[in-house]
């Protein structure tokens, strides 16, 4: 039996983790933890039984465990509750699927604990992978990349470990508004930007495929994961999302991984590494396949992306900024409170005005967060 511990599980990642558990009968589900959502959780607390569920808000605790009395589960609250999950020791994995930064400091004492981590909390690694991945180093904890193109990475680095990647080929949907130019996205509206072509997620990461935000803190992740150098991470605008991703090793053969556009495979993978299982759900047919085509990103149209390869170039803090200014403006804009573009631009602003701090611990990382929410409220 394989005991996982769920951060994040009444979100997409978070339902789509508990369908796997739903068909693979040797999963244990030990913890569940949610922001808000009391009914949701209430529901798979029932199915899944869990000893321990966690709710960000105090009040949504007390609901929970009110209507969950009957049960012999724990229920408990806010930030002290997540890091109690991250460390309990029954669990062997911890999925970490909250959205934002929120998921830092779980992820960390998780690893200090000795567990290993299915990642799909991207900011995490975006903001401190330079102490995450140390550490699950120190540790011999393995970090496995939930997000399908890390996923496909990961999957295509199999067997090679002792040849050099010469290049990584990160592949982008390019979102609902690939082709257009900026004067074509002025008058953006939030249902307009919801629709992504390929892939149905949670509406944070929705709205930062469509500004390519998604891909710029891709880009971030797969320099942690997979310790390359920036330069050797290109990104192919690969509109079908049949690939998910390759890898081009020193003689110039290509690796990739191909599938449908289906979450549940990658969490799957994750979850059994390096076992695979069976999966229900489509096959790619390749009599159906008529054409797999690729791009080069519009950078001018796309600034967000150009500006993560900014902030990753210059380091320290920086990628820190660049999340904390997306995951606001991102927020802002789901409430109409700013226009799509504006999104971008606030992103370059924040990283402008923030104060550089070239190695920077957890702390650091945290103000200047709150640094940029400030900045931000101060101005929009
Ligand atoms: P969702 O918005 O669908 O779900 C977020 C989850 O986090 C919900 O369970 C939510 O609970 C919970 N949550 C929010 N705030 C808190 C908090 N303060 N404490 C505890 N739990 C909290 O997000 P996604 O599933 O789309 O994304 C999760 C992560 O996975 C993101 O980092 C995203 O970038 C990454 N990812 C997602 C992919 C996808 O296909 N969706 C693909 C690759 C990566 P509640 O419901 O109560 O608000």
């Amino acid at each position: 039996m394989k005991k996982i511990a769920i951060l994040g599980s009444t979100g997409s990642i978070g339902t789509q983790t508990l369908e796997i558990a739903r068909e693979q009968k040797d999963l244990q589900v030990v913890a569940l933890a949610a922001g808000r959502n009391v009914e949701l959780l209430e529901a798979q607390v029932r199915e899944f039984r869990p000893q321990i569920a966690a709710l960000w808000e105090e009040q949504a605790a007390s609901d929970l465990r009110e209507r969950v009395k009957d049960l012999p589960v724990r229920i408990v609250a806010g930030m002290e509750g997540l890091l109690e999950i991250a460390v309990m020791p029954e669990a062997e994995i911890l999925v970490t699927a909250v959205v934002g930064m929120i998921g830092l400091r779980p992820t960390i004492a998780a690893i200090e604990a000795g567990k290993d981590i299915a990642l799909a909390n991207k900011e995490t690694l975006v903001t401190a992978g330079h102490i995450i991945m140390p550490l699950a180093r120190e540790r011999g904890v393995h970090i496995l990349p939930v997000d399908s193109e890390h996923s496909a990475i990961f999957q295509s680095l199999n067997g090679e470990r002792e040849n050099p990647v010469h290049k990584i080929l990160l592949t982008a949907s390019g979102g609902p508004f690939r082709g257009k130019k900026k004067e074509e996205l002025y008058n953006i509206q939030v249902e307009d930007a919801l629709k992504h072509p390929n892939w149905s997620m949670g509406r944070k990461i929705t709205i930062d495929s469509a500004t390519m935000v998604n891909k710029g803190l891709e880009v971030m992740e797969a320099k942690w994961l997979f310790g390359v150098e920036l330069s050797q991470i290109q990104v192919v605008v690969h509109p079908q999302s049949v690939i998910h991703s390759m890898v081009e090793y020193e003689d110039g053969a290509v690796i990739a991984q191909l599938g449908q556009p289906d979450m549940r495979l990658p969490i799957q993978y994750a979850l059994f590494y390096p076992q695979r299982r069976g999966m229900s759900g489509e096959r790619l047919d390749f009599y159906q396949l008529s054409s797999l085509t690729f791009e080069k990103p519009d950078l001018e149209t796309f600034s967000g992306l150009r500006l993560a390869f900014s902030a990753m170039e210059r380091g320290g803090n920086l990628p820190a900024a660049y999340n904390a200014a997306n995951e606001k403006a991102v927020a802002l804009f789901l409430g109409r409170k700013i226009r799509f573009l504006d999104i971008p631009e606030i992103i370059g602003s924040c990283m402008e005005q923030c104060r550089y701090v070239p190695h920077p611990g957890v702390e650091d990382i945290l103000e200047t967060e709150a640094g940029v929410y400030a900045y931000i409220e101060s101005r929009w």
